[in-house]
């Protein structure tokens, strides 16, 4: 019915954001976010376009954290903030320092030279991690995305090199500041037992936070609803989302949220109430 985790052409989906609202329009879903990685430039095509959606306007950003993968969605932005612009600005020159670094290691590997046109394929979007991964597949090197990840691209692998990132407490307070709601995307990933998770969060509230994403691809039905009561017992907003990429993530297709149990159109007002 809705769907607030999604990226398009922007970084490292393969859907442009207009594609991505007649794929909401042919399921039917009500609300859809766009949340690119660590840009809001997708967001002009997506929100300029008559479809009768609610398009909510977001961004994804990747956070320091020393144990898992640590990302916040803002949703509810205003992509003009000065703020979250010249944020976006420096996020991106993070972004591309990084992919030059990993460039070079391809370049190596390969014996050849390998620039950001032979990743980007024509995509005008960030490359990412993704983008890579599927070059390691059009030149056999492996067989599928996910196993480019394994072999190549996750932490610890040859082809790993990491990205600065922001903290959380900026990340929030320019989300907030540009009158966005900031939520913990797939908590599951941060890779924290139950215990020092519900702490984490309180440390997270503390700094502003606003929600958790209870329900995606990643949770199932227990870890869904260990995270939702959390969010509840905070009183944090619990979304849901799919993080659809089109092609470049496997067997995920927009609006596979994961909801179990909970009333869709309940969930989706609590977020469109709040803003
Ligand atoms: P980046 O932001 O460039 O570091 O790339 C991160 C993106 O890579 C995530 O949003 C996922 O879409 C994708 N990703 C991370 N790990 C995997 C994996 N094991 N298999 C497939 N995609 C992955
Ligand atoms: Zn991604
Ligand atoms: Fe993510
Ligand atoms: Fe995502």
């Amino acid at each position: 019915m809705f769907d607030l985790h999604m990226h398009s052409t922007f970084s490292d989906g393969t859907e442009t954001p207009l594609d991505l609202c007649e794929i909401a329009k042919s399921k039917n879903l009500k609300a859809i976010a766009l949340t690119d990685h660590d840009t809001t430039d997708g967001l002009s095509e997506f929100l300029n376009n008559d479809s009768i959606l609610i398009k909510i306007p977001g961004v994804e950003i990747s956070l320091n954290f020393d144990r898992g993968t640590f990302h916040l969605l803002g949703l509810c932005i205003d992509q003009e903030n000065w703020d979250l612009k010249s944020t976006m600005e420096k996020l991106k020159i993070y972004r591309r320092n990084r992919n030059k670094l990993i460039f070079d290691r391809l370049s190596e590997m390969l014996n050849r030279n390998i620039t950001h046109a032979d990743i980007a394929g024509g995509n005008a979007g960030e490359l990412g991690r993704p983008h890579i991964a599927k070059f390691l597949v059009k030149n056999n090197i492996v067989g599928s995305v996910e196993e480019g990840f394994e072999k190549y691209l996750k932490k610890g692998k040859e082809l790993y090199v990491e990205k600065k990132r922001l903290e959380a407490e900026e990340a929030i307070a320019i989300i907030k500041n540009a009158g966005g709601l900031s939520v913990l995307a797939h908590p599951v990933t941060l890779g924290l037992e139950n215990k020092s998770f519900e702490e984490f969060v309180i440390s997270l509230k503390r700094l502003g936070l606003d929600g958790i994403e209870a329900f995606c691809p990643l949770h199932d039905r227990n870890r869904a609803h260990f995270f939702y009561e959390i969010a509840l017992k905070h009183d944090l907003i619990p979304t849901a989302g799919s993080d659809y990429h089109g092609d470049n993530k496997e067997g995920i297709q927009m609006g596979d949220t994961n909801v179990f149990d909970v009333d869709e159109k309940a969930l989706l007002d609590k977020i469109i109430h709040v803003k």
